[in-house]
């Protein structure tokens, strides 16, 4: 099919150069007939290529020409690939603005942006919640227009795997959830999602827990402490003594699980702390050694390894509650006789204040959900050891606000191993 007009058009250019030639030779004209037949012919083929010239510049929505043989499949082919053409694009076109269409209408603000930041396109969301408007700030750098430092750090970093929540620039009651993906060549989709609400429930839950723990503090204190004062009378009744006991033990734990909320509310609300004190390690170390020895119901071997030239920086209070809570842990989750290792190290990256038993273990599928609040691995065993199962939910906290994180490694029936990982920027070199 695809030579077939070529092989007409040789037969055609053949038959009329030897028609041409006999013609010539039976009249006596010699080569004339040949050159005014070729002459003709190429004038044709002119008058095609003028045809097709024309049609290609001008009218290409219309029919091609008419033609036959070879000229007539060339127009044909031209056509044909023009209208495939006009179809892709059609499909490609209805594609886009069904997209468009989509994103404009989403409550979500959208904001398309190229490889060097500039913006492409966005939505009418993105007037509401970020003050972008697609017909004044196409082509404008996004961080000219989105100025607040936090966000121009994470548009920078381009980390984009956790969401930044920040404030709007359009209105500071409206909190956002911002997230950001490449795409193509690494040109970046933006989406900003009002979380207000979200965030005033947080807010509320965080608020109500801290009131309330503070609220039970006072009650709980004062039962506590006649609780003791009736404990050293009833001694000679052994009826009262028992329940008195029992009594006690329930207003410990409730103290402590109030002592632990407030603690968690304190470090969910406060700002990290700004100012960091330099800590020396082995006296902190020490301490915590002497309380988990306390905490533990029989003997430990309790060893501590600790480089003296290395002091971390931060928060002492917060720092002594989170070491302290993974000793006591492990004083708690080991039995008279298991081994202890209380460790401070760093390698060229990292600092790693490591707390390690030969204990329990924990199985795997516990391990993510550790730090999640009132989380145990077994409730009945963590009631009997008076934990409240805030505490490591307390130690992610504080590691957190020092840009440090808990990693946990255990092998059930072996032991298990706490690591506090901090970045080499949290310490510093003590001259020796
Ligand atoms: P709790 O007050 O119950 O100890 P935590 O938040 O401190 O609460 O710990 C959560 C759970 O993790 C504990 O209930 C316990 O099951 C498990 N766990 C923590 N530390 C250890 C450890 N060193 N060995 C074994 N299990 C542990």
């Amino acid at each position: 099919m695809r030579y077939l007009g070529w092989k007409t058009e040789i037969t055609r250019l053949a038959l009329l150069v030897g028609a041409a030639a006999l013609l010539g030779s039976a009249m006596g004209l010699g080569p004339w007939l040949v050159v005014i037949a070729t002459s003709g012919y190429a004038l044709w083929s002119l008058y095609h290529l003028h045809q097709l010239n024309h049609w290609l510049l001008h009218g290409q929505e219309q029919e091609p020409p008419e033609a036959t043989g070879l000229w007539g499949q060339v127009l044909d082919l031209i056509f044909q690939i023009q209208r495939e053409d006009r179809e892709v694009k059609a499909r490609l076109q209805a594609m886009v603005d069904y997209l468009r269409s989509s994103f404009a209408s989403m409550s979500d603000a959208t904001v398309m942006l190229d490889p060097a930041g500039n913006i492409e396109w966005c939505n009418r969301a993105a007037g509401t919640l970020l003050g972008l408007r697609q017909s004044d700030d196409s082509g404008r750098l996004l961080v000219n227009l989105l100025r607040s430092p936090e966000f121009i750090r994470y548009f920078d970093a381009e980390k984009y795997d956790e969401p930044l929540e920040m404030v709007s620039p359009v209105n500071q009651q409206i909190r956002l959830l911002v997230s950001i993906t490449f795409f193509g060549r690494r040109s970046r989709l933006l989406f900003a999602r009002d979380v207000t609400r979200t965030h005033r429930l947080e807010q509320m839950r965080r608020d109500f827990v801290a009131n309330v723990s503070h609220e039970l503090r006072t009650p709980l204190t004062v039962i506590g402490g006649y609780l003791d004062t009736f404990a050293g009378q009833v001694a000679e009744n052994p009826r009262w003594q028992r329940a008195i006991e029992q009594m006690q033990q329930q207003s410990r734990r409730m103290q402590n699980l109030v002592s632990d909320l407030m603690a968690l509310s304190r470090l969910e609300s406060l700002p990290s702390p700004r100012e960091r004190e330099r800590i020396a390690l082995r006296p902190l170390m020490e301490m915590i050694r002497e309380e988990a020895l306390i905490a533990a119901d029989g003997e430990r071997d309790f060893q501590l390894e600790c480089d003296d030239s290395l002091a971390v920086l931060g928060h002492e209070g917060e720092l002594r509650s989170a070491f302290s809570n993974l000793a006591v842990n492990a004083a708690k989750y080991t039995r008279p006789g298991d081994s202890i290792w209380m460790r401070w190290y760093a390698d060229r990256d990292h600092a790693y204040f490591e707390v390690s038993d030969s204990g329990q273990g924990i199985e795997p599928q516990h391990i993510p959900r550790l730090t999640e609040r009132f989380y145990r691995v077994d409730p009945s065993r963590s009631s009997a050891t008076g934990g409240t199962g805030l505490g490591l939910a307390i130690v992610k906290h504080v590691l957190l606000r020092h840009q440090a994180e808990l990693r946990v490694h255990s092998e059930p029936g072996k032991g298990s191993t706490f690591t506090c990982v901090f970045p080499l920027a949290a310490t510093e070199r003590l001259a020796s």
